[in-house]
């Protein structure tokens, strides 16, 4: 996010955290703390990328029960994008997470997410004169004491500094929209839109951020307020307002013309919606689907260990995962800023 602190972080980490962090994405929002350098902008040449122009998520994937170790698990009603994305990355981390129902905790960045998140949903649901950086600014002290009460937010700790920093940087998210496209000018036709629909042989649900009408078309439009991933961290990103889109058409009825990620502050990935790319994003959802249902049959959830273990609020819980942060820890590659490294330091 412009003109926002510079954290003590590595970039290529961000990258890679935000594509996989808060599986199950119970938070709309980024996984990244706003105002970090972005990526290197590679441009996809398969995508209209439109420059200089600016994720907030919520889906509640539940599993029946819990499970040991080699004890099938009845497998989830459907899956989300975030879920989708979680089990992916680190089946064992899915596990801890929607079988187990360990808790894990927002953060910040998700949590200001969620609050610029909000914001904005009220702020489209205005009449188009209506949706001014004024009105924003006064939906956002109308939201504060909602965001300010939340137990999570609370377990924060934060100072009046940090209580400050924080309203800043939710503010920062939601003035960014104004770098990618003037509200007023857009025909809103639904904002946090839930979606359920069977995909392939796949129960699906997500929840819409904006529906828009452009041109006669239905565009479908998702905020992000984390950092724009570099090229190739972008596919879980894409698959997921693919599938929006492909769950639109089933919904609604009408296939959306665009599928586009707003990252606030930032750009937008404009992505023109093809039955080719409806049918790789629900091919890979119907995989993501039987990995789901053979995991949970046999209840082995394999574990991915990698650069994520640092972030992963599991990793007491993981052998493998402890046994990655020694490994690197040892080669000099565990960033000092990594949570998790408190577990092998
Ligand atoms: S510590 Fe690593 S391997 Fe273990 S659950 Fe977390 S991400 Fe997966």
């Amino acid at each position: 996010m412009r003109g926002g602190p510079e954290p003590d972080v590595d970039p290529a980490i961000l990258d890679e955290i935000d594509d996989a962090a808060l599986p199950g994405g119970e938070r709309r929002g980024a996984d990244i703390p706003l105002g970090v350098t972005g990526p290197d902008q590679d441009e996809d040449m398969a995508l209209t990328v439109v420059p200089d122009t600016p994720d907030l998520e919520v889906e509640t994937d539940e599993v029946a029960a819990g499970a040991d170790a080699g004890v099938g698990v009845e497998p989830p009603p459907y899956l989300s994008p975030s879920s989708a994305s979680a089990f992916d990355h680190c089946p064992r981390r899915w596990k801890f997470k929607y079988v187990d129902r360990l808790p894990e905790p927002s953060g910040q960045p998700a949590l200001v997410g969620t609050f610029a998140h909000r914001v904005l949903e009220l702020l489209c649901e205005l009449p188009p004169e209506g949706r001014t950086q004024d009105t924003a600014k006064a939906l956002a002290r109308e939201c504060w004491p909602e965001m300010a009460a939340d137990p999570e937010f609370a377990a924060l700790e934060l100072d009046a500094d940090g209580e400050r920093a924080f309203r800043w940087q939710g503010w920062l998210a939601i003035a960014g929209l104004w770098t990618l496209e003037d509200p007023s000018d857009v025909d809103v036709v639904a904002t946090e839109r839930k979606v359920s629909a069977d995909l392939g042989e796949v129960p699906f649900l997500g929840i819409v951020d904006r529906l828009d009408r452009r041109n006669g078309q239905l565009v479908v439009s998702d905020y992000k307020s984390g950092t724009v991933p570099r090229l190739r961290f972008r596919g879980d990103k894409i698959q997921q307002v693919l599938l929006y889109a492909a769950a639109i058409n089933e919904h609604e009825g009408e296939l959306p013309d665009r599928a586009r990620l707003l990252y606030l502050g930032q750009r937008i990935i404009d992505i023109p919606v093809t039955p080719r790319r409806l049918e790789d994003a629900t091919g890979a959802l119907a995989e993501t689907w039987g990995a789901v249902g053979t995991a949970c049959s046999a209840g082995e959830f394999e574990a991915k260990p990698g650069v994520l273990c640092g972030w992963c609020p599991f990793a007491e819980q993981c052998p493998e995962g402890r046994a990655e942060l020694e490994t690197r820890l040892a080669n000099g590659n565990l960033p000092d800023h990594a949570p998790a490294r408190v577990l092998v330091a």
